[in-house]
């Protein structure tokens, strides 16, 4: 049964959800225009309704100012929940595109990677640092092979009023793609969204992910240590030296030494082959 969102949306079928939401898709009555829909419930968000109401505030920050950004049309909140209406993205998460596929091509992968890092430069450069960048988060705006692929997911962001690194201590994220100094709780900031993006790269092109270990402990210590491998080696024998490298400087240990989006898009990797459109069959 579709459902009304405070009358001038009527939602339908779930698109997805997460730690604190769903969302779903709706429909603006008036115009006939199709938003995703993220519903969240107080009573679960209680004591911590600074994280929506921060998820906003970066949400307007940046509003339209990147293609490769998710949009926020509106937002209201009724006694139960709270509403955020975005873009409707149809395509899915990168996440089930990979699990597909297997891994993706090395210079698909190094497109994909150059337009999220792009959109992870213009958010650094507007001071935030998003901290939940994952495939589950990094969603298509249609269902073509080649639609644009948009950075989601505000709900972890935070806008850093100073370049200090030492700024965020509290333990956030999602341990897979938790940078070591999150862990260390040495303060962290711009930093760990790198750091990340070496954890996505290095699923594109094997189809698993580096720190995958048999309990959370191990795993944070894997990360905390920097043990990954490029391993089972017939994973890797097709993946030049040049896009391993690319992830071993995403993956530094130490955030200082890690290198800043603009550095990131400078690498061999990224640098060299601009955006090419290879025919398919
Ligand atoms: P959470 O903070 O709970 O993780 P997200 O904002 O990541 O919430 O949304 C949860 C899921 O809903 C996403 O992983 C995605 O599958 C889906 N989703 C979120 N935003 C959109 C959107 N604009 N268009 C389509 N699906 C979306
Ligand atoms: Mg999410």
């Amino acid at each position: 049964m579709p459902t009304t969102v405070p009358c001038q949306y009527r939602t339908g079928k779930t698109l997805g959800s997460g730690t604190y939401a769903i969302v779903k898709e709706a429909i603006h009555i008036q115009t006939g225009k199709y938003y995703a829909c993220k519903v969240i419930n107080k009573k679960l968000m209680e004591g911590r309704e600074h994280m929506v109401r921060n998820e906003i505030a970066v949400l307007k920050k940046i509003s339209s100012g990147h293609r490769n950004i998710v949009t926020l049309h509106d937002y209201f909140e009724t006694s139960h929940n709270l509403y955020l209406c975005f873009d409707l993205c149809t395509g899915g998460e990168l996440f089930d595109r990979i699990c597909a596929k297997g891994n993706y091509y090395e210079a698909d992968a190094a497109d994909l990677v150059r337009t999220i890092m792009k959109a992870v430069q213009y958010l650094h450069d507007q001071g935030i640092v998003h901290r939940d960048l994952k495939p589950e988060n990094l969603l298509f705006r249609t269902q073509a092979e080649e639609a644009d692929v948009m950075i989601a997911d505000f709900g972890l962001s935070r806008i850093m009023e100073t370049e200090k690194l030492t700024l965020l201590t509290e333990i956030c994220g999602t341990p897979g793609y938790m940078a070591p100094e999150i862990f260390k709780k040495t303060g962290h900031s711009k930093p760990v969204d790198i750091w990340a993006m070496g954890v996505i790269t290095y699923f594109l092109l094997a189809g698993y992910t580096p720190f995958d270990r048999d309990s959370q402990q191990q795993e944070m210590e894997a990360i905390i240590a920097g043990d990954y491998k490029f391993e089972p080696v017939e994973y890797w024998d097709g993946v030049s030296d040049t896009a391993k490298d690319f992830v071993k400087q995403c993956l530094t240990i130490d955030p200082v030494n890690r290198p800043t989006a603009a550095g990131c898009l400078k690498h061999k990797w990224l640098a060299d082959a601009e955006p090419h459109f290879v025919p398919r069959a």
